[in-house]
């Protein structure tokens, strides 16, 4: 971590501590610390109002602040590249499996115990005189150092069945191992239907952060393994290719394609904003017309078709040698003119036109 960051939080602490109150850098950023992994998201568990020290990093940093509707929630965003998470201290208590739980102020131990996994459950502290001391409660480092995926207690997939996707993903992005017993809950939950307690925005959600990691392949793999990917989508299809595209768009739309006849479906099963999906629509236009585009696909869809089909001929890809004008030069018009650009379309992706030449004499063989 940056001297510079580290100088920050130090600063946070000083100010916790003269407002009486206590925290700690907590979850992800306490694990990415321990394994020499650079992070600037913390999350900031406090001991009590967490309104000071939002306050002081809006003042002292001159930080953008976005409050939350959540129990103290705000994420604070620094100019230097920090970007902290506040929320209190707290325990939740989950009425309902699936559903989101209710939540009361507790202790440092109890917020770490709602936890997703051990690794995940380790706190630094910020506050002078010990700062960056570890407080593990629960063999948090172990489990980090030891490279192991292990829940806190074994509820904790009928408390929050998102956890299991998680499991997968974490397992995948570190190499990590999920440990034996933790397997065995998770492959009870996935029998027993607790994936089913979750909304699909909720899955979905779950799925859309298996694409964002650097490595998505390999926790899809895990997904399928432990029987999670058909909630995503019944008998998703993917492979390591996917892995060679960056944008969590590009994945989606590699994957809405290796659906085959699926591939809409898919896309539109997920519920996902336009912006989202626009590019999965736009590879499966293609695919579904048979037919050269009218307008340049974007390069996003190049991408993405020539990962799908390798050695694609570019004539398939190329928008159209021939546009409406140099139909009307020809002499067309009105629906013939259509006709006539949609057989051209047809006839470049099936390679009987390659060329604008080409284009031109076809059109005239066609019988003008
Ligand atoms: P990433 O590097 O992907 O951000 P992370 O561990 O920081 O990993 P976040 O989703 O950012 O994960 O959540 C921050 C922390 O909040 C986690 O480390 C974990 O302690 C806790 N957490 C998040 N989601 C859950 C959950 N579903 N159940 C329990 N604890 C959770
Ligand atoms: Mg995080």
């Amino acid at each position: 971590m940056k001297q510079s960051h580290k100088r920050i939080l130090k600063e946070i602490g000083l100010k916790a501590a003269a407002c009486g109150l206590k925290a700690w850098a907590v979850g992800g950023c306490a694990r990415d610390l321990l394994i020499g992994k650079h992070t600037e998201d913390i999350d900031i568990c406090v001991e009590g109002e967490t309104s000071p020290l939002i306050e002081f990093c809006a003042e002292k940093y001159g930080a953008e602040v976005l409050r939350f509707n959540d129990f103290g929630t705000a994420r604070v965003n620094l100019a230097c590249g920090l970007k902290l998470d506040f929320v209190r201290c707290r325990a939740e208590v989950y009425a309902e499996p699936g559903a989101l739980p209710k939540v009361r102020p507790a202790g440092l131990k109890e917020d770490l115990f709602r936890r997703d996994f051990t690794a995940n459950a380790l706190a630094l502290s910020l506050m002078p005189g010990e700062f960056f001391r570890e407080y593990d409660f629960f063999n948090s480092k172990e489990a980090v150092l030891g490279g192991y995926v292990k829940v806190l207690h074994d509820k904790s997939f009928l408390d929050d069945p998102t956890r299991l996707f998680r499991a997968v993903r974490f397992a995948a992005r570190f190499g990590w191992e999920i440990e034996p017993f933790t397997e065995g809950l998770m492959r009870d939950a996935v029998k027993k239907g607790y994936v089913n307690f979750l909304s699909r925005q909720r899955i979905v959600h779950e799925f859309i952060k298996i694409l964002g990691e650097s490595r998505p392949y390999q926790a899809l793999k895990y997904a399928a393994e432990y029987k999670l990917a058909d909630f995503i989508f019944k008998g998703l299809k993917f492979n390591a290719k996917i892995n060679k595209l960056k944008t969590v768009e590009e994945r989606l739309a590699y994957l809405a394609l290796l659906q085959g006849s699926c591939g809409a479906e898919f896309a539109e099963s997920l519920l996902l904003p336009k912006k989202i999906t626009a590019l999965s629509l736009e590879v499966l236009k293609w695919r579904k017309s048979k037919a050269a585009p009218f307008k340049a696909l974007s390069k996003e869809a190049l991408r993405v078709i020539k990962l799908y089909k390798p050695g694609i001929e570019s004539f398939r890809l190329k928008p159209l040698f021939l546009c409406a004008e140099d139909l009307s030069v020809l002499g067309y018009s009105g629906p013939a003119l259509g006709a006539e650009l949609k057989a051209l379309a047809k006839a470049q992706y099936s390679g009987k036109v390659r060329s604008r030449r080409g284009a031109f004499s076809y059109i005239k063989k066609a019988g003008f």
